[in-house]
């Protein structure tokens, strides 16, 4: 047996990460208790299945103030002097570090952090990303949250890791059809679907990084951004391939988020959202959604169809054709 077939692999360290923090983090362990008793309501949203989850621990995150000014002057909760003291992490390369998050939405919840306190940007740390959705491999999948779509630290740049179980998007997918790029991707794109998404698929590391560089480039130019284009990553590794859904955004926060009274509902979507798992942290919120309200939602917060498709028919072509077609 050789010493690579001795090392742990980075889903065996997870796994027993998350086990020394729950013997060793109080507050971890009362979190992980009250995962457990998260409850579910299942809708049929435009044909597709979303559950709803009661978890009112998730109300902070739901009521973050994520403007500049108060990011500003809150102490960075994924800075090492600010964490709690019980709190450890994996080194992950040179320059990421695993950590467990305190307020799970699903099971085996990490947050996986820059060791910089630099703003949530994926750009040049893609690959990185990639190589993390690898590393924990199958029953895992790996998620990015855009710094205005998501991210409740949107100054300090951090991925997440959860279990894949029962995650109706993973499901959802096998029912698209799907198409060959020139780099030999396989892209799958959403059909009359509760929100629009494409997914690349891939075993080639290389190729993948150039198509998400040319595709976040043209969700760029469709949505006139002046900064990184609003967009959630969801990503899995497994047989030995990537799977990289880009969920594009027209905005963060529903107008049902912002109503008052009864029309209420406190829902911030981010990627876990997306892909099917809804959080709603208020007792009388989770009482009164309904299929409509969750239609409406994901119809508001995702990319429009009119956008959707301009940027589909940019990245769907090779770089040589859309070269062409730039040019024409
Ligand atoms: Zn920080």
């Amino acid at each position: 047996m050789s010493w690579k077939d001795r090392l742990l692999s980075t889903n065996a360290l997870a796994k027993a990460l998350l086990q020394q923090q729950i013997e060793t983090w109080p507050a971890l362990r009362d979190a992980v208790a009250g995962f457990n008793q998260v409850e579910y309501k299942s809708f049929s949203v435009k044909g597709s299945e979303v559950l709803t989850q009661f978890n009112p621990k998730r109300i902070v995150s739901a009521e973050a103030k994520v403007d500049a000014a108060t990011i500003g002057q809150r102490p960075c909760f994924l800075c090492p002097d600010n964490l709690p003291k019980e709190e450890k992490g994996i080194a992950f390369g040179a320059s990421f570090v695993i950590l467990c998050n305190p307020f799970p939405v699903l099971r085996d919840h990490l947050v996986i952090a820059s060791r910089q306190h630099t703003p949530q940007e994926i750009n040049g740390s893609f690959g990185a990303f990639l190589d993390l959705t690898r590393e924990l491999g199958e029953g895992w999948f790996t998620l990015y949250n855009g710094a205005r779509c998501g991210a409740s630290a949107p100054d300090h740049l951090h991925f997440q890791a959860c279990s894949s179980k029962s995650v109706p998007l993973f499901d959802d997918v096998k029912y698209f059809s799907t198409q060959k790029t020139a780099e030999g991707l396989r892209l799958i794109t959403s059909e009359r679907y509760r929100l629009n998404f494409v997914a690349a698929q891939t075993d080639q590391r290389e190729a993948l990084i150039g198509w998400f560089a040319h595709a976040v480039n043209a969700l760029g130019e469709v949505t006139a951004a002046n900064e990184e284009p609003m967009f959630n990553l969801v990503a899995t590794y497994w047989d030995e391939q990537w799977t990289i859904f880009v969920l594009p955004r027209a905005k963060h926060r529903p107008d049902c988020y912002f109503a008052e009274g009864e029309k209420q509902l406190l829902v911030s979507p981010g990627a876990i959202d997306l892909a099917g798992v809804m959080v709603v942290p208020h007792p009388d919120h989770y009482a009164r959604i309904t299929r409509r309200d969750l239609e409406r939602i994901y119809a508001e917060v995702s990319l429009d169809d009119t956008r959707f498709q301009q940027w589909l028919a940019i990245i769907s072509l090779s770089g040589e054709q859309s070269r062409e077609a730039n040019r024409v």
